[in-house]
């Protein structure tokens, strides 16, 4: 990997209480070596571990996102939900959008669009995921659904600065499979394609054990990280292992 900053991004879907925040104590010292122009580490846990992580997290480099929001930015009557200001306002820099998770359980793409539009009037960067299915990518459909994504993902979205994008095969996800390198190179390089100037991450099983294959491929600006990152041992040996 030959890029100037490699992103991590930690993913603890539905995972942690108060208490599990010590276990970020591990990370916290390992990147004290670090320089914020060499690592870019955003830990996105569940809404309500945002606000003390941010209290943790203070004078550190390692910022915070959060892993969904409701598409309006301002207040109404929609119960459990919570909107991009109410998350900026606790301390998220971030915050990830299009998780397959959240597709599957109805987000279609222009509700995804909205919430990216107006995450970003409230002064979040997107984490925006795409990727494709089992079957799609078995009837070679990887590159037509990743555009569709794409295009109505990031319609008539200006400041494109503010998106990562997360290529997230959703068979990848939680499976311990993983494309092939010469894949995901060629993905990556067709979603910058697609997307001038965009950082591209990859997403899905990334582990301590496949760090070191998957790190080779040198147009990947880092690693979307779930499970794996749950446990900051392994996280912490994911990072070590990428810059060794
Ligand atoms: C994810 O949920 O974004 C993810 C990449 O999960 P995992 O690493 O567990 O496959």
């Amino acid at each position: 990997m030959t890029n100037k900053y490699i992103y991590f991004v930690a993913n603890w879907k539905m995972f942690g209480k108060l208490k599990t925040l010590n276990s970020i104590n591990k990370v916290m010292s390992f990147v004290k070596k670090f320089k914020k122009n060499k690592l870019k580490l955003i830990y996105c846990p569940p809404a309500t571990l945002i606000s003390p992580l941010n209290d943790k997290l203070k004078s550190t480099i390692i910022q915070i996102g959060a892993q969904n929001c409701h598409e309006s930015d301002s207040y109404g009557a929609n119960t459990g939900q919570i909107n991009s200001s109410m998350l900026k306002a606790v301390g998220a820099r971030y915050v990830i959008l299009g998780h397959s998770e959240n597709r599957q359980l109805g987000e279609n793409d222009n509700l995804i669009n909205l919430k990216i539009k107006n995450s970003i009037k409230s002064g979040l960067k997107i984490i925006f995921c795409i990727g494709e299915s089992l079957s799609q990518k078995k009837n070679k459909q990887t590159k037509r659904i990743l555009s569709k994504q794409i295009d109505r993902g990031l319609k008539k979205v200006v400041n494109k600065k503010k998106i990562i994008i997360a290529y997230e095969p959703i068979w990848a996800i939680g499976s311990g499979l993983t494309p092939k390198n010469s894949e995901i190179l060629e993905i990556v390089k067709f979603i910058k394609g697609k997307v001038r100037g965009s950082k591209v991450l990859y997403g899905g099983s990334v582990n301590n054990q496949n760090i070191n294959v998957l790190k080779k491929i040198n147009n990947v600006d880092g690693f979307l990280v779930g499970g794996a990152s749950q446990n900051s041992n392994n996280f912490v040996d994911i990072i070590r292992k990428t810059f060794n």
